[in-house]
C-alpha cells in the first residue's frame, strides 16, 4: 500500500561525470523528501533533467527532451519538473527557456542545489520557481548518500574551474576552483566502502591542481596516498589530469599504488603549438609527449586516455596534422573527440578564422578513423594476456554475458554467471574491437 502511493522520482542526465555526481546529489535530496527512484518517466512524479553546455550539440539534445515531456506533463498535472544545472547557470538561459517550456515547474543552475530541498517544497505546492544565484561562493556542498549496492561511485575532490581554456564555458558555469579537504574525501569513501562500493572515480576539472590554492599543505599524489591506503575501496581512479600540472611524484604514486588504477585521463585538446597557445592551454606538444613517455616508462602496463578538439578558430590544416601525428606518437587507449563548438562568453566564441562546419566534420572523421584503428592495434596486444577485471553487470549487447572494466578502464565482455557482479576476476582477453575486448575467465 505505502510502495503504491509513494510518489517517483525520474532523473535525466547529460554530460561529464561531474554533471552525473551533481544529478545523484538531486535525486538524494528528492528521496530525503519521499520520493522513490524510477527507471521509468511514465510513473514520476518528478522529473529532474540535470543539463550540459559545454557543446550547442547537449544543448539542442536537452532542449528536445524538455519540449518531449510538454505531453506528459498535460496527461498528468500534478507531474513537476526540474530543470537543472549547468546550461541553467549561464546568464539569461532561464528567461529564454521558459518562453518555450512554460511546463517547467523548477529550474536552478549549479550553485544552488542546497536550496533544491526548498524549491521541491514550493513546487509542490503549485508554484513555479526559477533560483539561478550568480555567485558560486555562496553555494553550500550537499553530499550524496552512500547508495546501498552501489558498485561505482563519483567523488567531487575539488569544483569549479580556474584554468580558462580559450573554448571552454565550465569556469562561467561551475565558478573557481575550490578543493575539499582530505578528511571530508576520506569519509564519504568510508562511507561508501562499507555500503557496497567497489570503485570510486576522484573528480575535479583538473585534479592535479587539487589543494594548491588552498594551501592545504598536501598535494593530489598526497590525497591519492591516503586514500589508497585508508578508504578500503578496490579501485581508485581520477579524472581529469590537466597535462600542465602532472608530476613525476603523480605518477610514482600511481605505480606504487595499490588500488590506484593505472590509468591517466589526459586530455592534448590540440596536437599544434600554435593551436595550443591559442587555446590557452599552457603547454607545448614536445611536453606532452615528454610526460606520456615518462607515464608509459614508469608504469609500462599504464593506460593514457586523451581528448581532442578538431576545428578550433585559425586551425589550418597543418596543424590538424600535427594532432594526427600525436595520436600516431602516443598509444592512446581511447580518445573522446569533439569538434569545436562556439560558447557564448568564451574566448574563442569571438576569434576571426572560425572553421567551416564541413571541413570540421571530415577532420573529426579523419581522426576517429585514425583513433579507432590505433584502439584496435592496443587491444589486439592485448589478446591471450590475462587482466584483473571488476565485473559490473550483463553485457549491454547481450545480456547473457556480463561485462566489467580492466584496471585501465577497457570495457571487457566475458562469460561467467550473474553471481560475479561485483567481484574482481582475472580474464584471458581472448579477442577484440577497436572499443571492446572479449575475455574468458581465468
Ligand atoms: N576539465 C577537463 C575537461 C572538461 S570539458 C579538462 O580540462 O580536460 C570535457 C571536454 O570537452 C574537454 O576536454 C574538451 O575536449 C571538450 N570541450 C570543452 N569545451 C568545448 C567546446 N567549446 N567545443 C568542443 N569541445 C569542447
Ligand atoms: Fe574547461 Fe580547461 Fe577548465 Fe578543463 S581545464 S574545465 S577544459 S577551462
Amino acid at each position: 500500500m505505502f510502495e503504491k502511493n509513494q510518489k517517483k522520482v525520474h532523473t535525466i542526465t547529460f554530460g561529464c561525470q561531474m554533471s552525473e555526481r551533481d544529478a545523484e546529489t538531486l535525486t538524494t535530496i528528492s528521496t530525503k523528501q519521499g520520493y522513490q527512484r524510477t527507471e521509468h518517466p511514465e510513473e514520476a512524479d518528478l522529473i529532474i533533467i540535470n543539463t550540459c553546455c559545454v557543446r550547442e550539440s547537449a544543448e539542442n539534445k536537452i532542449i528536445g527532451k524538455i519540449g518531449q515531456l510538454k505531453k506528459l506533463k498535460q496527461s498528468k498535472p500534478d507531474l513537476k519538473i526540474a530543470v537543472t544545472g549547468c546550461m541553467i547557470q549561464q546568464p539569461g538561459m532561464v528567461e529564454k527557456l521558459k518562453k518555450k517550456a512554460s511546463h517547467v515547474d523548477i529550474w536552478t543552475g549549479t550553485f544552488d542545489y542546497h536550496k533544491f530541498e526548498e524549491l521541491l517544497s514550493l513546487s509542490e505546492k503549485g508554484e513555479k520557481v526559477a533560483l539561478v544565484s550568480e555567485d558560486f561562493s555562496n553555494s553550500k556542498e550537499v553530499a550524496p548518500l552512500a547508495e546501498k549496492g552501489k558498485l561505482k561511485a563519483n567523488v567531487n575532490i575539488m569544483y569549479g574551474c580556474d584554468n580558462y581554456c580559450a573554448y571552454c564555458i565550465v569556469p562561467y558555469v561551475r565558478g573557481r576552483e575550490r578543493s575539499r579537504p582530505k578528511e571530508v574525501i576520506i569519509g564519504e569513501l568510508q562511507a561508501l566502502a562499507q555500503s557496497g562500493c567497489k570503485e570510486v572515480t576522484l573528480l575535479g576539472q583538473n585534479v592535479n591542481s587539487y589543494g594548491r590554492k588552498d594551501n592545504f599543505g598536501y598535494d593530489f599524489a598526497d590525497l591519492l596516498k591516503e586514500v589508497d591506503k585508508t578508504s578500503n575501496i578496490e579501485r581508485i581512479r581520477f579524472t581529469t589530469s590537466h597535462p600542465k600540472d602532472l608530476t613525476d611524484k603523480l605518477i610514482d604514486t600511481v605505480a606504487n599504488g595499490k588500488h590506484l588504477c593505472e590509468h591517466f585521463h589526459f586530455p592534448f585538446q590540440a596536437g599544434s603549438n600554435k593551436i595550443l597557445k591559442a587555446m590557452n592551454r599552457k603547454y607545448t606538444r614536445e611536453y606532452y609527449l615528454e610526460r606520456a613517455e615518462q607515464i608509459l616508462k614508469t608504469i609500462p602496463e599504464a593506460r593514457l586516455t586523451t581528448d581532442i578538439i578538431v576545428g578550433f578558430p585559425g586551425e589550418t590544416e597543418e596543424d590538424f596534422e600535427q594532432t594526427l601525428d600525436l595520436v600516431q606518437k602516443i598509444p592512446f587507449s581511447q580518445a573522446f573527440t569533439f569538434m569545436f563548438s562556439k560558447r557564448s562568453g568564451t574566448v574563442a566564441a569571438n576569434l576571426p578564422n572560425q572553421v567551416p562546419l564541413e571541413v570540421k566534420k571530415s577532420r573529426l572523421q579523419r581522426l576517429m578513423e585514425l583513433q579507432n584503428s590505433r584502439s584496435l592495434e592496443w587491444r589486439l596486444k592485448m589478446i591471450d594476456k590475462e587482466y584483473e577485471v571488476l565485473v559490473e553487470g550483463p553485457s549491454k549487447t547481450n545480456p547473457d554475458l556480463l561485462s566489467g572494466r580492466t584496471r585501465g578502464n577497457e570495457l571487457v565482455v566475458l562469460n561467467g554467471n550473474p553471481g560475479l557482479i561485483g567481484q574482481l576476476v582475472m580474464v584471458k582477453i581472448v579477442n577484440a574491437n577497436s572499443w571492446t575486448l572479449f575475455g574468458s575467465l581465468v
